[in-house]
């Protein structure tokens, strides 16, 4: 089953504001096991709007639209989904009486041209709108379903999953439930993961999935099911099978970043980080910056910067600004390797380890400032 979104707005096309409704609506669907195979963004043009629509319609079973149903005449989402399929927008006394209803609660009075949000294309079937005042509607065709919903993302939130979600796991008898989850590891490469979780990545369901970003490898478990508690099982007992595994290669589970997992360790021991790099363009101070109030901040040199020089310079900023733990790196680049040196000092002791890198160049930076964190992360836990 496809479906596709389109939304609506010409602040969208010139970039006034952010599409987010996409990214809420792309989720929502996932997880009832229905494909997204475009999202469009139309300006505010009747035409234009419909011509999208029933290019659509062709290809996926659901469109879901968003904005454009406010009551100016600006609004076009209304006439062009009517122009669309050639029908004519009709008056709907019911909507006209839940709208004045709303601007009751809310301790106004409708403008007369809120009267416009009342019309609907001919045929359509309405979605009261509890958290605003346009009404949504879906239009039915044989083969798929337009589903035009507010722009304003907290009254979208509410249709889509109140009343959308429920409408196409009817519609279109979508009977499973998708739901993902990422482990995230470090330190470790992808041909080490194969080897260890290599019949894993084999099952049909749950599915397990590599993905390598310079020294650190996610791997995405997806699991299907006929509804979320199943999966949900699924999905922990996967995860639980990698953590018995993997150990300690694992540093934390979807949204959870690295850099967060090292700031927060050296926050518990209620001490401070710096940093201090050579080679990398500050790429390590640009990645911890921000995030956590344990950070000190970075300090960097020219990658001729010697072993010796490097940690002596560490060893008394640390000492002038009263921080507890240094994490350095030297990132020297070869003709067909880079070689990187790391150096930790904390309350705990010191730690030195060279690696070295044959991917490419631009990738360099970004694997050895993974290298330094996990050496830190190490040292930490
Ligand atoms: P209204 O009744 O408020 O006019 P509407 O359905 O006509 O609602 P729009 O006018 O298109 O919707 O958008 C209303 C507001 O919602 C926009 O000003 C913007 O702040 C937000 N919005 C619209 N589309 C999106 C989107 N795709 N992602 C995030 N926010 C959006
Ligand atoms: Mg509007």
């Amino acid at each position: 089953m496809e479906a596709e979104i389109i939304t609506i707005g010409t602040e969208l096309l010139l970039g006034e504001i952010v599409d987010t409704n996409s990214r809420t609506i792309a989720r929502a669907i996932r997880d009832i096991g229905l494909d997204l195979y475009r999202t469009t963004t139309v300006g505010d043009n009747v035409d234009r709007i419909a011509q999208v629509v029933k290019d659509g319609v062709e290809r996926a079973q659901a469109i879901i639209t968003t904005g454009g149903l406010g009551p100016t005449v600006d609004d076009p989402t209304r006439e062009a989904i009517a122009r669309a399929f050639d029908v004519p927008l009709e008056y709907q006394p019911h909507l006209w009486d839940e709208i004045q209803e709303k601007f009751t609660q809310f301790g106004s009075i409708p403008a007369d041209n809120n009267k416009r949000q009342a019309y609907i294309p001919k045929g359509a079937i309405p979605i009261s709108n509890p958290v605003g005042t346009a009404p949504a509607f879906i239009f039915e065709t044989e083969n798929s379903s337009v589903i035009s919903l507010p722009g304003v993302p907290a009254e979208l939130i509410v249709l889509l999953h109140d009343e959308v979600i429920p409408y196409l796991k009817k519609r279109l008898d979508l009977r499973y439930v998708i739901k993902a989850r990422i482990v995230k590891t470090s330190g470790i490469g992808e041909s080490w993961l194969d080897n260890e979780i290599g019949d894993l990545e084999l099952l049909s369901n749950p599915t397990v999935g590599l993905a390598a970003h310079p020294g650190r490898v996610d791997i995405r478990i997806t699991a299907k099911g006929q509804n979320e508690g199943e999966v949900d099982e699924m999905l922990w007992k996967m995860e639980a099978t990698l953590r018995q595994r993997l150990g300690d290669v694992i540093y934390g589970i979807d949204e959870t970043t690295l850099e967060d997992v090292v700031l927060k360790g050296v926050n518990d021991k209620g001490w401070r980080l710096r940093v201090f790099e050579a080679g990398t363009e500050g790429a390590l101070a640009a990645s911890l910056k921000g995030r956590n109030d344990c950070y000190s901040g970075g300090e960097y040199f020219s990658s001729s910067i010697s072993q010796g020089e490097l940690e002596s310079t560490m060893e008394q900023s640390l000492r002038e600004k009263n921080v507890e733990v240094g994490l350095g790196l030297i990132l020297e680049y070869g003709e067909s390797k880079h070689n990187l040196s790391i150096f930790v000092h904390s309350p705990e002791g010191s730690v030195e380890v060279s690696r070295a890198y044959g991917g490419p160049p631009a990738n360099a930076p970004i694997w050895g400032i993974s290298q330094a964190l996990e050496t830190l992360r190490k040292q930490l836990s």
